[in-house]
């Protein structure tokens, strides 16, 4: 069974196994790492792995801070601003989807929101040329979603935005490619597509934008206080740490990010083959200079269809190829833990499909 989820989504087979096998027994703990304190030697050494794992994977330089939050992005849309942003300050927001959308909107009480750029009204089928963007030099932070989950678009180059820090929800993109974190003030992303469980937010934030802001608030929202202890304010979520731990070494045995990258690329390209290559037959609408290698949104022919592809497909074994509600048709979504061999499974049904129902 293939899972072509957008989130929850997949998880590495072996990741899941290993996690099995030590369910019962971590690390001879003769304890389930659920069960372990967050302030015993044993997890702390797990949770400095991970974040070690991760600087390595990324490359993240010394003065960034690695944070392991909960809250979801979507808490972060709101903390994001309380931790950047004084009294009075805006911060300038590219719309690109209905994450970048929800972001600015979750952020309008704690900064003055300017839409820089907004993709609105081409139905987020094509993204603001960097050119096209209104900012502000003196804004706070820009803010932007590299891949929009929903509507299938991705930024494949970083873009410029002078001295101003670049704040980045890569929930949806974050680990598919090598990036050169130096350009970014802060990055964020929920951990359910590329990361492992859902309740978990990895962070990466320059170090000198955590002492930015002295509005009074309580210490578990300030970035701050949770860079001061490790994370460790309150319990974190121990369990998806330990499996975000498990996906990056998992991520370093496959190659790291440039051989995932690579992986990536493949699959998107196969599946965008298949798409433009059926007569018409299924179609993805976003102008291709955007496509997304993550999420695949497509359409067939005629929607009447929908159920039947539907039906047959799960029953094929390709989990959740259901479109997002807002869309409709179906969405592919192909994350680090989708293998080729997924993708080749279903542009092979996809092609079967389109010969039986005509
Ligand atoms: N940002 C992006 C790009 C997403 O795809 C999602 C969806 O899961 C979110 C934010 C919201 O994340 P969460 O459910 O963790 O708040």
């Amino acid at each position: 069974v293939w899972n072509f989820s957008a989130g929850p989504a997949a998880i590495p087979s072996v990741v899941l196994e290993r996690a099995q096998r030590e369910l019962l027994d971590w690390n001879g703990s003769g304890a389930s790492v659920m069960e372990l304190s967050h302030r015993g030697k044993l997890f702390i050494g797990l949770a400095q792995q991970a974040e070690a794992d991760l600087r390595e994977l990324l490359g993240v330089p010394d003065d960034y801070a690695v944070l392991f939050l909960q809250g979801g992005a979507t808490q972060h849309f709101a903390q994001i601003p309380m931790n950047l942003a004084g009294d009075g300050d805006s911060a300038d927001y590219i719309v690109n989807g209905h994450w970048g959308e929800k972001a600015a909107s979750e952020a309008a009480p704690y900064v003055r929101v300017n839409i820089a750029a907004s993709s609105k009204s081409d139905q987020y089928l094509r993204l603001p040329p960097r050119e096209s963007w209104q900012l502000d030099p003196r804004a706070a932070y820009v803010h932007y979603t590299p891949n929009e989950t929903i509507h299938g678009v991705e930024y494949h180059e970083i873009p410029d935005v002078g001295d101003v820090p670049l704040v980045a929800d890569f929930s949806s993109n974050i680990l598919s490619e090598p990036l050169n974190v130096s350009r970014f003030g802060l990055i964020y992303a929920g951990a359910q597509k590329n990361i492992g469980p859902s309740g978990l937010v990895v962070m990466i934030v320059r170090r000198d934008l955590l002492q930015r802001v002295s509005r009074p608030m309580a210490k578990i929202f300030r970035y701050a206080e949770q860079a001061a202890n490790d994370s460790m304010l309150n319990t974190p979520n121990t369990w998806g740490w330990y499996l975000a731990g498990l996906t990056f070494q998992w991520l370093k045995d496959q190659g790291g990010l440039a051989a995932m990258a690579e992986r990536n690329r493949a699959k998107a390209e196969l599946l965008y083959q298949a798409i433009d290559g059926s007569g018409g037959y299924y179609r993805n609408p976003v102008q291709v200079s955007a496509r997304s290698r993550m999420n695949v949104p497509f359409t067939l022919h005629d929607s009447a269809l929908d159920a039947a592809f539907l039906k047959e497909s799960e029953a094929a074994g390709l989990l959740a190829l259901k479109g997002h509600k807002a869309l409709g048709g179906m969405r592919a979504s192909l994350y680090n833990a989708v293998p080729l061999e997924a993708v080749q499974a279903l542009v092979s049904f996809m092609k079967d499909f389109a010969v039986r129902h005509g």
